[in-house]
């Protein structure tokens, strides 16, 4: 039996695989941001009650997949703005605490998405593989011949701070001009205001629809605005998308991998946002053959991640 979990700010889903890599239970747990002993607590006695009257489970190795800058030799998170608390912790040490008996594997929460599409989803079959995870932020992921691309300081794969416009919005790491100050759901929504408060046609059907919901538009909600004709909200998409796709672009040029899969919240767009992202990434792209790479959605939803870290501990198992 292998455990693969996925932390971010507000909940921990997992993934529970038994030996014949046959997926047996998923679900989630609360998350305390500010301290990981409190948060994986309780974790055994929930896995307990699916093995009723029998044997204690004992995950042979658990996979644990966080956001932020992962150093896995020495199983320590670094910077991770949705768990501030768990910085510079040792997070084997808290693991070994609740299975004194499992090993244990830590990776970046998207690189262990893309991991997942990579043994389950959208990347089957492909060895080298991109992935951008448009959520709060964007979160990026890089696969070269099976291999997650960690780099010399665990610091690659940071696709959503490639600085695209150095004049650019101020992103949330202190930049100007990032991919994620455009793509990510914050920028979105802060996107989404302003052009509430502008004069722009659309403009006054964005403010009714802010009304209605009580709140700021977020990205689904400026997704159903669009599809409904609102030609202000479409080309908010097209913004991000063709910002997008110049960092997609970028990304062919410098890696020529076999496929590019676009997740996270922000990609439930679907065309809205990866129309303008593949035609200006089309228009980027240097080598003939990369101009028709597949630029797909990924297909493995919320527990990708969780999934991924299973495959990661499965595998590290394997390999001694
Ligand atoms: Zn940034």
């Amino acid at each position: 039996m292998h455990l693969g979990l996925d932390t971010g700010g507000t909940g921990t889903k997992f993934v529970l695989v038994d030996a014949d890599g046959e997926t047996v239970g998923t679900g989630e747990i609360p998350t305390n941001p500010d301290d990981p002993v409190d948060s994986f607590g309780y974790l055994p006695n929930m896995l307990n009650q699916w093995q009723g009257d029998r044997e204690p489970l004992v995950p042979r190795v658990v996979g644990l997949a966080c956001a932020g800058i992962v150093d896995p030799e020495n199983l320590t998170l670094g910077r991770s703005p949705n768990l501030p608390g768990w910085e510079g912790r040792d997070l084997g040490a808290v693991l070994r605490r609740v299975f004194p008996a499992s090993g244990i594997v830590l990776v970046n929460d998207v690189n262990a998405a893309l991991y997942g599409e990579y043994r389950q989803g959208a990347g089957q079959g492909c060895r080298d593989l991109v992935m951008l995870a448009l959520g709060t932020g964007v979160g990026g992921g890089v696969l070269v011949d099976g291999k997650l691309l960690t780099g010399g300081h665990h610091g690659a794969a940071e696709l959503g701070h490639m600085v695209l416009d150095p004049q650019g919005p101020v992103c949330r790491c202190g930049n100007r001009g990032c991919l994620e100050a455009w793509a990510g759901s914050v920028a979105l929504r802060h996107r989404a205001r302003q052009a509430a408060q502008g004069e722009d046609d659309g403009a006054a059907d964005l403010r009714r629809r802010a009304q209605d919901r009580g709140c700021d538009l977020d990205p689904r909600d400026l997704a159903e605005a669009a599809a409904a004709g609102n030609e202000l909200a479409s080309s908010i998409y097209a913004e991000a998308g063709t910002r997008l796709g110049q960092a997609v672009g970028n990304l062919l040029n410098v890696l020529d991998p076999d496929k590019v899969i676009i997740g996270g919240g922000v990609a439930q767009a679907g065309e809205l946002l990866l129309e303008p992202c593949c035609r200006e990434a089309r228009r980027i792209v240097l080598a003939e053959g990369a101009r028709e790479t597949p630029i797909v959605p990924a297909e493995l939803g919320v527990h990708a991640a969780a999934v991924g870290a299973c495959w990661l501990a499965r595998e590290a198992e394997a390999g001694g």
